[in-house]
């Protein structure tokens, strides 16, 4: 198999793989084996692309799921990974693309996985902390949509650019200086970054970013399905415990869990039976 190869044949490569695995399961269900056998039928190429794949562990480096996840995403993202410089936004945009191109299903979760595997657990959790103080990584990186990690990533990746030019350059360099703005014509600053075109802790997304260019603009919050803001900044009532579902949901009967529900005590539909009112009733009964 040659790299090119790869590219064009790994699905049905794969597929007729595990095929032929089923066949002797039960017989040998070693993964270490298994994924041995996969390196080795694989050839160079295989081991090529093996040898740049990381682990968190000795054992997982020959374990057969982990491989075939492993030579998945390399398969759609050709090994692609973050530049040191590169934007957040530009980064996620491409990674979209490339699920686009591939044709396959559950691309955002790819996705998803894939930046957990290039960010700092740490650095991600103190950034998050700002805007979602009780954020816990294990439990809410997973709850995040792509643009609002692609938010908080930016917030410790990106280098202070100049808030006088947008530019990178040392102290007193700036191009700025001495040049009349063509918005507001007040001076020493670039209509990039001029206040009249420039948002600071927006309304909508919590960053500073150029007027328009709101990067929580037509997203989804997760908390009340409205569009154009992100979670942290959703201005929704939520209620602590509903009396329908007894959960806590944004204020908005569409959003509750028990709205299509046949309550199993009273089989009256809109809520579940532990809220159910003729729950003392039944159970005398
Ligand atoms: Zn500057
Ligand atoms: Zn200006
Ligand atoms: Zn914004
Ligand atoms: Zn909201
Ligand atoms: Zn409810
Ligand atoms: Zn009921």
């Amino acid at each position: 198999m040659t790299e090119e190869e790869f590219f064009k044949t790994w699905y049905i490569w794969k597929n007729d793989f595990l095929l032929f695995k089923r066949t002797f399961i039960g017989a040998n269900s070693d993964k270490q084996q298994w994924g041995n056998m996969l390196l080795n039928l694989m050839g160079p190429i295989g081991q090529n692309i093996h040898s740049a794949f990381t682990f968190n562990s000795q054992s997982e480096k020959e374990n057969i799921d982990i491989l075939i996840q492993k030579f998945d995403e390399y398969y759609i993202f050709s090994g692609r990974k973050k530049l040191p410089l590169e934007n957040v936004y530009e980064y996620i945009n491409e990674l979209e693309l490339m699920i686009k191109e591939k044709n396959v299903t559950n691309g955002e979760e790819l996705i998803r996985k894939k930046i957990f595997t290039e960010i700092n657990k740490h650095q991600f959790t103190n950034a998050a902390n700002n805007v979602i103080p009780t954020f816990i990584f294990s439990s809410d990186f997973n709850k995040l949509t792509l643009k609002e990690i692609a938010f908080i990533w930016k917030l410790y990746t990106d280098s202070d650019n100049c808030t006088r030019c947008d530019g990178i350059h040392s102290p007193e360099k700036c191009p700025s200086l001495g040049k009349q703005c063509s918005k507001c014509n007040e001076w020493n600053h670039f209509p990039k970054r001029c206040p009249t075109n420039y948002i600071k802790n927006c309304y909508y997304c919590g960053g500073n970013h150029i007027y328009r260019k709101c990067p929580a603009f037509n997203e989804i919050c997760t908390k009340c399905q409205k569009r154009n803001h992100f979670k942290w900044k959703c201005q929704s009532i939520q209620i602590p415990q509903c009396r329908f579902c007894g959960l806590s949901h944004a204020a908005n009967r569409s959003l509750c869990t028990a709205k299509n529900n046949i309550c199993s005590n009273c089989k009256l539909m809109g809520h579940v039976p532990s809220r159910c009112n003729k729950r003392f009733h039944a159970n005398r009964l």
